[in-house]
C-alpha cells in the first residue's frame, strides 16, 4: 500500500495492490500467458478506481491474478500497476506474454513504457462499443467479428470466397505436425488443431486430441487450482497495529464535467 501526505501532514490512502500467492502460482503453472487489464470506478463512500489483471483458465473461465485500488485511473496509476504486475508475475522474457486492454486513459502508453516487449492487443468488445455509436447494424457487427478473428492477412482483407473446408482449400494450406502449426494460423493461435491439421493427423492414424495444447488438459486445470488460499480470521480477531491509522481517500474530482443537480 502507498500513502500520500495531505495538507495537515497526515498519511492518506493512495494505492493498494493485492496478489495472492495461490492466484499467482495457479496462473503461472496452469494458464496461458495471456493477461486482460481493465478498470472500473468504485461506487462506495470512498470512491477510487478498481484495476484488475485477469487470465483465462484451461476451462475458458476468467482467472483473477491481481487487483488494486487506486486514487484515479491515468497513465501514472496504470504504470504503477504494470510495474507491480511485472514484479508479481516475474516477467523477464516479455516476448512470451500477451496483454489485452481497451484504449482507456493512459493504459496504452503505460503498457508501452513498462511492458514494451509484450504482444499488446485491443479488446474488440470495448472497441465495438465505441464503433456502434456511429455505425449501427447487425451486418456490420458480424463483419467486424469476422475481420477481428482473421488469423492471416488475406482473410483479414476479406477473402471470403475461399471455402476453407473444401478439398481445394485444404490443399492450399501447409500443416506442420512437428511444430504444430498450419498456414491458416488458427492452430498456432489457439493451440487446437484446425480442420486442415485434423485431416493431416488422421492421415497418420494418430488421434487429433493428442495434438491439442497441454493448456486445455485436465492436468493444467488441476495445476491452476491446486495452490491453496487459506481463509483468514474475522476483522474482530485482527491484532491492533501500533502504526498511525491511514486516512481514507479525500473526495476525488472525477474527470469530465461535474453533474448538475436538477
Ligand atoms: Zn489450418
Amino acid at each position: 500500500m502507498t500513502t500520500t501526505e495531505n495538507n495537515e501532514g497526515d498519511d492518506e490512502f493512495q494505492r493498494f495492490h493485492l496478489c495472492l500467492d495461490g492466484c499467482k502460482r495457479g496462473f503461472l503453472q496452469g494458464c496461458r500467458y495471456v493477461v486482460g487489464l481493465d478498470g472500473c470506478h468504485l461506487k462506495g463512500c470512498h470512491k477510487g478506481v478498481l484495476l484488475t489483471a485477469v487470465g483465462i483458465d484451461p476451462n475458458d473461465h476468467l482467472f483473477l491474478i491481481v487487483y488494486a485500488i487506486v486514487e484515479t485511473e491515468n497513465k501514472n496509476s496504470w504504470k504503477w500497476f504494470g510495474e507491480e504486475l511485472k514484479c508479481d508475475l516475474e516477467i523477464i522474457d516479455e516476448s512470451i506474454w500477451a496483454f489485452i486492454t481497451d484504449k482507456q486513459k493512459g493504459l496504452v502508453q503505460a503498457i508501452q513504457d513498462v511492458l514494451s516487449g509484450v504482444e499488446h492487443r485491443m479488446c474488440l468488445r470495448h472497441m465495438y462499443n465505441n464503433f456502434k455509436k456511429q455505425h449501427l447494424g447487425l451486418a456490420l457487427k458480424e463483419r467486424i467479428w469476422v475481420v477481428a478473428r482473421a488469423s492471416y492477412r488475406d482473410r483479414f482483407a476479406g477473402l471470403e470466397s475461399l471455402k476453407e473446408f473444401d478439398k481445394g482449400a485444404y490443399n492450399w494450406y501447409t500443416v506442420d505436425l512437428i511444430s504444430r502449426c498450419c498456414s491458416c494460423r488458427k492452430w498456432d493461435l489457439n493451440g487446437i488443431p484446425c480442420a486442415h491439421a485434423i485431416v493431416a493427423i488422421c492421415d497418420t492414424g494418430e488421434e487429433s486430441e493428442k495434438f491439442v495444447h497441454d493448456y486445455y488438459s485436465k492436468e493444467a486445470y488441476m495445476r491452476a487450482y491446486e495452490p491453496m488460499i487459506n481463509p483468514m480470521n474475522a476483522e474482530q480477531m485482527w491484532k491492533n497495529s501500533d502504526m498511525l491509522p491511514v486516512l481514507p481517500l479525500e473526495n476525488i474530482k472525477l474527470p469530465g464535467r461535474p453533474r448538475k443537480a436538477r
